[in-house]
């Protein structure tokens, strides 16, 4: 169930769209995707404009992160962050997921679904599907992961191994 519907996108456009951001970033072939760099020195060079702020936990209320494109801004708890940091799969996944809603959910491009339709936002226009599929594809992209089992993905591109198992189903 979804509050909220974005514009749509499928499984490909966001592959083509972490490809570019990957080569962007001189980044294409790297295994294990240093997202919390990337967050901290790629990010503000694509939107000068962009802030990070770690916050204590509790602030965020029930979540361990937020984004808000309109205010250029990514909010993340400290010990989400530390955890990524160190390499945390869940942690890692949670940091690329807000990068994917900031980069993909810009101002006016996200809706409130009419509340009669909150169970029928078909999952191409779930903003939340788009960012975990983009956290996905950021983190083990298919030329990556192609003849690994699940184990060496979620070790080698830091996943989880509930992750590993989706991107290798989808290449
Ligand atoms: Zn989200």
């Amino acid at each position: 169930m979804s509050l909220y519907v974005a514009n749509p996108t499928s499984r490909n456009s966001i592959r083509e769209l972490t490809n570019i951001i990957r080569n962007l970033a001189g980044m294409n072939e790297v295994k294990f995707f240093p997202v919390v760099e990337f967050l901290e020195w790629v990010l503000p060079q694509i939107d000068p404009l962009f802030s990070l702020e770690i916050v204590t936990p509790n602030e965020l209320k029930n979540q361990y992160a937020v984004t808000y494109p309109e205010k250029h801004l990514i909010r993340i708890q400290e010990d989400v962050y530390e955890r990524a940091f160190s390499g945390s799969g869940r942690d890692r996944f949670t940091i690329a997921h807000e990068i994917g809603h900031y980069i993909m959910h810009k101002p006016g491009t996200i809706a409130l679904a009419r509340s009669q339709n909150y169970e029928r936002v078909p999952k191409y226009k779930d903003p939340e599907w788009q960012a975990n599929t983009f956290a996905g594809e950021l983190l083990a992209p298919p030329q990556i992961i192609k003849g690994f089992s699940e184990k060496e993905v979620a070790m080698c591109c830091g996943v989880s191994l509930e992750v590993a198992r989706i991107q290798l189903k989808n290449i």
